[in-house]
C-alpha cells in the first residue's frame, strides 16, 4: 500500500515538475480559463477540436502541484480521444475525486495517481479545476469558470 501511494505521488511531482502539453495552441478553437480562488489557482486550457476529435489539448498557468499536475495529466490523456471520451472520463475522475473506491481505476490508469486528493476535502477543486474547465469549454461556454 506505501508502495503505491509512493508511486502516486512520484506521478504528481513529475508532473508538476514538468507538465506536459504546458503551452498556448495558436489556432485552438476554445479557449477557456478557470479560477479556484480557495487556492489560487489559475489556469486557461486550449482546445483544438475537428469534429468529435480533440485534435489538441494543452493549458497554461500557475497553481499549486495538483492543480498543475492534473491539468498534466488531463491533457496527455485526452489528446487525440473523442468529446464522448472526454465526458466518460471526466465522470470517473469527478468518482475518484470524491467518493471512495467507487471509481474504475483500471480505466483512469495514471489518472489513479489523484485517488489520494479525496482524503483532502480542500484539495479536490484544485484537481478538478482543469476537468470543470474542460467540460466548460467542450459545451462551448465563454464564461470563465470558478469553482466557488
Ligand atoms: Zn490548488
Amino acid at each position: 500500500m506505501n508502495v503505491l501511494k509512493d508511486l502516486y505521488r512520484d506521478v504528481i511531482v513529475d508532473h508538476n515538475r514538468a507538465p506536459r502539453n504546458f503551452r498556448k495552441i495558436n489556432d485552438a478553437n476554445r479557449v477557456l480559463e478557470g479560477f479556484n480562488p480557495l487556492c489560487g489557482d489559475k489556469l486557461t486550457v486550449y482546445l483544438k477540436l475537428d469534429g468529435e476529435v480533440i485534435k489538441d489539448l494543452s493549458f497554461e498557468g500557475s497553481g499549486c502541484a495538483i492543480s498543475v499536475a492534473s491539468a498534466s495529466l488531463m491533457t496527455e490523456r485526452l489528446k487525440g480521444r473523442t468529446r464522448a471520451e472526454a465526458g466518460k472520463l471526466f465522470d470517473e475522475v469527478h468518482a475518484l475525486l470524491t467518493k471512495d473506491g467507487m471509481a474504475d481505476t483500471d480505466q483512469l490508469g495514471k489518472l489513479a495517481a489523484l485517488s489520494g486528493v479525496h482524503e483532502y476535502p480542500s484539495r479536490v477543486k484544485c484537481a478538478s479545476l482543469c476537468w470543470h474547465t474542460l467540460k466548460a469549454a467542450l459545451a462551448d461556454s465563454h464564461q470563465p469558470v470558478s469553482t466557488e
